[in-house]
């Protein structure tokens, strides 16, 4: 995951990324279940402080809706690429996004990693706009690869987010697209590095350089790990400054300023697939480095707050406004 974070207290450089850390890609507790989501999903009930807001009050995204979506995922086991349970986490998204009525498109690759070549899926949300142009939202859904590593938020809440973004957006049609891509292979196979990561975001970006869809895209939105209960988000450092902005003013508007804090701190991400390609981008990412779990077991769905998410998730909504309305 990301090698870096610095904020103004501290510089951590990544603690476990060494290949003695990183053990063998194992799918555990795959129990794939074929009933419909909702009752499929055994949701422990969050404690009252994690008690969302009522979707009303948060544009209509439903905090529990997404918590759920994390427990589905965390139910899959260990998710890292190529491995069979990142293939149900697939066809979860695919059968999700078709049900909210998505146009989705795939695309199936294959990647040179340090542990062999690895296929991997990108899947991309296209909803259409009355202009040129393209607000692209993003998140990765692949999981470190870890023995006994879920990535309940470290994969499991930004994908979360986006899908319950894409309940509420793809039955809207706003003046420009909105497309929401689902990473593949963001986490590193052995060491984080230009090469060992952001497989997924480095392959879009490189086929939309060559589509030419790269230059109407006029803002990316990441989301990482944005579903811990303690969760709170420093500016990055190296996001786009005039998006940082428009992002943290509209959490300030919204009475979010304790979550969306003023320090900042940097970390490399799939935004930076797409800004070494000059599209202007954002990362909300929270603070991995202090949360005390980041890239262990203990990332796992009882760190995971439905009120968190309904933030960060009322947060994209009112700033997707504010760039439909540019
Ligand atoms: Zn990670």
């Amino acid at each position: 995951m990301k090698s870096k974070h610095a904020n103004a207290f501290s510089i951590v450089v990544c603690m476990c990324l060494t290949a003695s850390c990183l053990t063998g890609c194992k799918s555990k507790g795959a129990e794939a279940s074929a009933a419909p989501f909702m009752s499929s999903v055994a949701t422990p009930p969050p404690q009252v402080a994690d008690e969302p807001p009522a979707p009303e009050k948060t544009g209509g995204f439903d905090g529990k809706r997404a918590f759920a979506h994390v427990a589905k995922q965390v139910s899959f086991g260990p998710r890292p690429s190529g491995s069979p349970a990142i293939a149900q986490v697939q066809e979860y998204l695919l059968s999700e996004l078709k049900s909210y009525g998505c146009t989705v498109e795939t695309d199936a690759f294959s990647s040179d990693t340090p542990i062999g070549r690895l296929p991997m899926k990108n899947i991309l949300v296209k909803i259409p706009g009355e202009k040129p142009g393209v607000i692209l939202l993003g998140t990765h859904y692949d999981t470190l690869l870890k023995e006994n590593f879920v990535g309940a938020d470290d994969g499991g809440s930004s994908t979360a987010l986006m899908l319950e973004l894409a309940r509420l957006l793809c039955p809207q049609h706003g003046k420009y697209a909105v497309w929401i891509a689902f990473f593949d292979g963001e986490e590193a196979m052995k060491q984080w590095s230009d090469s060992d990561s952001r497989y997924g975001s480095r392959q879009m970006a490189a086929r939309f350089s060559t589509s030419g869809d790269i230059k109407k895209i006029r803002a990316f939105l990441l989301a990482d790990i944005v579903g811990g209960r303690k969760a709170y988000f420093p500016r990055e450092s190296s996001s786009n400054p005039a998006l940082v902005d428009l992002v943290w003013n509209t959490a300030a508007k919204l009475g979010y300023s304790t979550l969306f804090v003023n320090e900042s701190a940097s970390a490399e991400d799939d935004h930076d697939s797409f800004m070494k390609r000059g599209v202007p981008a954002v990362d909300v990412i929270g603070d991995f480095v202090n949360n005390g779990y980041w890239h262990t077991p203990q990332d796992a769905l009882d760190k995971i707050s439905p009120k968190t998410l309904a933030i960060v998730g009322h947060v994209f909504l009112e700033s997707i406004k504010q760039l439909q309305a540019r």
